[in-house]
C-alpha cells in the first residue's frame, strides 16, 4: 500500500468534477483540472530526473500553480521544499545552500538574484510569476496530464518545511507522508470537515498553516478553497455568505473586529473559526463570540509535529486554551531541566510523541537528537501546563522565559495583566541583560489611540496585582509590536532594541 500523500488525499480526483479552487477574479478549477495540471508538472519533473531523494524548492507568490506545483512534487516523490517569497538574497542562498535542491522555481523578478546563487550551490530554474505564468507551467504545457504517482514508504519525506525563525535561524523540518497523512485525516475528522465545506483561505502557501492545515485537509475532504492572494477583510467579510471556514492567524481575528460590518448576520453562513501559528488572546476569543455569537476554535502545532493540540468541536472551547491532545497525540509537560513528568497544573516543558512527529531537522544530526528525549518524545520549546480539565494552557516559549535575580518570570503573565489596563492595546515583555539582575523584566506596550497612558501609571497599576520580581523594571512605549507574516511576535528584535536600556 502506498504512503503518498498524494495518492492518499486525491488518488480519485482526476475525476471528480467538483470544485476544487475558486480564484479572487472568480474562476474555478475541479479537482480534475487540478489532477491534471499536477500530472503535467510531474511529468516535466519526472523528465528532468526528479523523483525520490530529490529537493524542489518553490519560492514564488500564491498562485494555483504553485499548489499544483506542491502536488506534482509529491507524485513524482520527491521532496516539497517552499521559501518564504520575502526572504533576502542572502537568506534564499543560505536555504539553497542547506537544502540543494535539483530544481528552484522562482518568481521571475528574482531569477536573476537565483542564478548567481545556483552558480555556487547548483541547481536549475524555472520561473511562475503570480499570474501562474512562466517557464515552468510553458514547459509543462507539452506534457501530457495523467501521471502515476510514484508510491512511498510512510517513512520517506514529503517536504522539508522551514521553521519560522522566530527564535533564531529557521530549521529544515523532515515531513514524512505518514506525518502529513495522519495530521490531514486527523483534523478532518475532528473539524467535521466535509465535502460541503468552503474554506476562505487567506494564508500563505510557504508556511504549514496554509499548506498542510488549510490545503491538505481541504483536499482530504475535497472541499471547496476560496483561494485570496493576501489578507483583505472587507473582501473575507463579503466571501462570509457562502463559505463555512475561516482558518487564520490571531491577527486575522483582530483586524477582523476592527471592522464595523462584522456581526451575526455576515457570519451567519459560517460554521468553523480556527485559529493558530501564535496565541490568541482570550479578549479576542470573547470579543469575537460578542460580535457575532461564534467561538474560535483555537489550535496549536508547530513545523515540525503538524498539529498537536486542538479545542473540540463540539464541547467547551476555552479562551486562552489550545485545547485537548489531538487522537494518537501523547502530549507530556516535562521539568526541562531533567525531563521528569510534572503533575496538572504545573509549568513545564510540552514534550509530543506521535505519527505526525517530523523525522529530524535537515543537515542538523546533533541538534535532532538534542531536541528528543529517549523514549521519542519530541521537546517542543513551548512552556504550558494541563489543566485539571485536560486543557493545554501555553506560556510562552521557553527561550522567551525570563530569569530575573533567579526567579522565573514567564512574559504572558506579566502582557495578559499590561493588556488589561485601560488605555493599552498590547504589550510584549521580554527580558533583556541587566547588571544586578542578570535580565530586568521589560514591557513593550502599544498604547490604545487617543491615550496618554503613561509608565508610572503602568507600573502603578501592576504593583498591587504582581509580585515584585514580575514588575517590569521598565516599560517603553512603541507605535507597533514587531510580527511576521504569520503574525508571530519577534521578541528577538525587541530584545535587540532594548539590550542597552539597563547598560
Ligand atoms: P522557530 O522555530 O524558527 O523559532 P516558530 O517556532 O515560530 O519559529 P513555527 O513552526 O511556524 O515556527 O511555529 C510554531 C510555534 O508557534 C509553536 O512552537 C508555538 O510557540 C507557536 N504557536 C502555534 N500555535 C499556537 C497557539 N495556538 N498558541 C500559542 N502559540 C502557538
Ligand atoms: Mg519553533
Amino acid at each position: 500500500m502506498t504512503w503518498n500523500l498524494y495518492d492518499r488525499l486525491l488518488a480519485s480526483a482526476v475525476t471528480d468534477q467538483s470544485i476544487c479552487i475558486e480564484k479572487d477574479d472568480g474562476t474555478t478549477l475541479s479537482y480534475a483540472e487540478l489532477a491534471a495540471l499536477s500530472g503535467r508538472f510531474a511529468n516535466f519533473l519526472a523528465g528532468l530526473g526528479i523523483g525520490p531523494g530529490h529537493r524542489v524548492a518553490a519560492k514564488v507568490e500564491k498562485s494555483v500553480e504553485a499548489l499544483a506545483l506542491y502536488l506534482a512534487t509529491l507524485r513524482a516523490g520527491a521532496v516539497y521544499l517552499p521559501l518564504n517569497t520575502a526572504y533576502t538574497p542572502a537568506e534564499t542562498a543560505y536555504f539553497i545552500g542547506d537544502a540543494e535542491p535539483t530544481l528552484i522555481v522562482c518568481d521571475p523578478k528574482d531569477e536573476a538574484a537565483l542564478r548567481a546563487i545556483v552558480a555556487t550551490a547548483g541547481g536549475r530554474i524555472e520561473t511562475l510569476d503570480p499570474d501562474g505564468q512562466g517557464s515552468l507551467v510553458d514547459a509543462a504545457s507539452a506534457c501530457p496530464s495523467e501521471f502515476d504517482t510514484v508510491e512511498r514508504a510512510k517513512d520517506d519525506l514529503a517536504a522539508i518545511l522551514y521553521t519560522s525563525g522566530t527564535t533564531g535561524r529557521s530549521k529544515g523540518a523532515m515531513l514524512t507522508h505518514g506525518n502529513l497523512v495522519s495530521n490531514a485525516l486527523t483534523l478532518v475528522e475532528q473539524w467535521r470537515y466535509t465535502r460541503d465545506d468552503v474554506l476562505i483561505h487567506a494564508l500563505p502557501i510557504y508556511h504549514i498553516h496554509g499548506l498542510f492545515v488549510a490545503g491538505n485537509v481541504t483536499f482530504a475532504a475535497r472541499a471547496r478553497i476560496l483561494f485570496m492572494q493576501k489578507f483583505d477583510a472587507e473582501r473575507i467579510l463579503a466571501a462570509m455568505a457562502g463559505a463555512t471556514v475561516l482558518m487564520g492567524v490571531p491577527t486575522f481575528y483582530v483586524r477582523l473586529l476592527q471592522n464595523p460590518d462584522l456581526g451575526p448576520a455576515t457570519t451567519a453562513h459560517m460554521r468553523l473559526f480556527v485559529a493558530g501559528s501564535a496565541p490568541l488572546l482570550a479578549e479576542t476569543h470573547r470579543a469575537w463570540n460578542g460580535r457575532t455569537g461564534h467561538e474560535i476554535l483555537e489550535r496549536y502545532g508547530m513545523t515540525e509535529t503538524g498539529m498537536i493540540t486542538s479545542n473540540p468541536y463540539e464541547g467547551p472551547r476555552v479562551p486562552g486554551s489550545v485545547g485537548q491532545p489531538l487522537p494518537s497525540v501523547e502530549l507530556r509537560i516535562a521539568d526541562p531541566d531533567t525531563g521528569a513528568p510534572l503533575a496538572v497544573d504545573e509549568v513545564g516543558m510540552i514534550e509530543v510523541r506521535g505519527p505526525n512527529v517530523f523525522a529530524g531537522y535537515w543537515n542538523m544530526p546533533e541538534k535532532t537528537a538534542a531536541e528528543f528525549r529517549a523514549d521519542g518524545f519530541f521537546i517542543t520549546g513551548d512552556l504550558g501546563k494541563i489543566n485539571p480539565d485536560g486543557y493545554v494552557q501555553i506560556v510562552g516559549r521557553g527561550k522567551d522565559l525570563i530569569i530575573t535575580g533567579g526567579f522565573n518570570v514567564y512574559p504572558k503573565e506579566i502582557e495578559t495583566e499590561i493588556d488589561a489596563i485601560p488605555g493599552v492595546t498590547e504589550s510584549a515583555v521580554v527580558g533583556v541583560p541587566h547588571a544586578d539582575f542578570g535580565e530586568g523584566v521589560t514591557a513593550a506596550v502599544v498604547r490604545a489611540a487617543g491615550s496618554s497612558v503613561d509608565e508610572r501609571e503602568i507600573l502603578k497599576a501592576l504593583s498591587g496585582r504582581l509580585a515584585k520580581f514580575k514588575q517590569p523594571k521598565r516599560v517603553v512605549f512603541v507605535d507597533t509590536l514587531p510580527r511576521n507574516a504569520m503574525g508571530k511576535v519577534q521578541k528577538n528584535l525587541l530584545r535587540d532594541r532594548f539590550a542597552g536600556l539597563y547598560a
